[in-house]
């Protein structure tokens, strides 16, 4: 596991705590979320990150747990401002992580996943090598809609869009330190507490 250093090396003496960056990325549907859910059950202590969204929220989604939902306008400004510390389009919403709560949480000794799609996890890997990054593979395309479809909670356009970004994400699985297969969760969840903690 590396380590990655939010500090400039004046101000590392000064505080020397340095939490790691984890990146958990793969595509829509094939559990990302579920298994961050329970791995922040299993490990109170690890920081997950709550991005920013356009997208309207889904049913049960609350505002500042599951995501902060803004609006385009309010989105660009958080753009303009730099305060986000990757952004993407996808299927047509916007997604990025606020800056600050990840340098904070990282810089106080905190290992900090980021649940991320491919354009947004490739910026953090360009802007911090020493990320660590997973990416989560469905055990097969038919199964990965199976589980989109059994969500219930997207719009046959929505799924359209989620499914083809898939195939662009799945061919780039091999640029990520580690590949994991949701197949049996506990098994995928207990690997990934591995990578992490192990
Ligand atoms: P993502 O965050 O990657 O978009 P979700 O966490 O929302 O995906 O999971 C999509 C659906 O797949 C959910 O209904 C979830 O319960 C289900 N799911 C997750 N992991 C598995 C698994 N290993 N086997 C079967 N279903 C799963
Ligand atoms: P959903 O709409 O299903 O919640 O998320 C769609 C995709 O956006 C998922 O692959 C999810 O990982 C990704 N995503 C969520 N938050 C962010 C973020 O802050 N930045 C980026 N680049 N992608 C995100």
């Amino acid at each position: 596991m590396q380590v990655i250093s939010t500090k400039s090396a004046a101000t590392t003496k000064e505080c020397p705590p340095v939490g790691k960056l984890i990146i958990l990325t793969g595509p829509s549907g094939v559990g990302k979320g579920t298994l961050m859910r329970s791995l922040v059950q299993r490990h109170p202590e690890l920081h997950y990150s709550v991005s920013v969204t356009t997208r309207s929220p889904r049913p049960g989604e609350i505002d500042g747990k599951d995501y902060y939902f803004v609006s385009r306008r309010e989105f660009e400004q958080l753009v303009a401002a730099g305060e986000l510390l990757e952004w993407a389009e996808f299927a047509g919403n916007y997604y990025g992580t606020p800056r600050e709560a990840v340098i904070n949480q990282v810089r106080s000794g905190k290992r900090v996943v980021l649940e991320i799609e491919l354009k947004g996890a490739r910026q953090i890997r360009a802007s911090y090598p020493s990320a660590f990054s997973i990416f989560i593979l469905p055990p097969s395309m038919s199964e990965l809609e199976k589980r989109i479809r059994g969500r219930a909670q997207d719009s046959e356009e929505a799924i359209a869009r989620r499914l083809h970004r898939a195939e662009e994400e799945i061919s780039a699985a091999d640029e990520f330190d580690l590949k994991i297969v949701n197949d049996d969760f506990e098994t995928a969840l207990n690997t990934i507490e591995a990578a992490i903690f192990g």
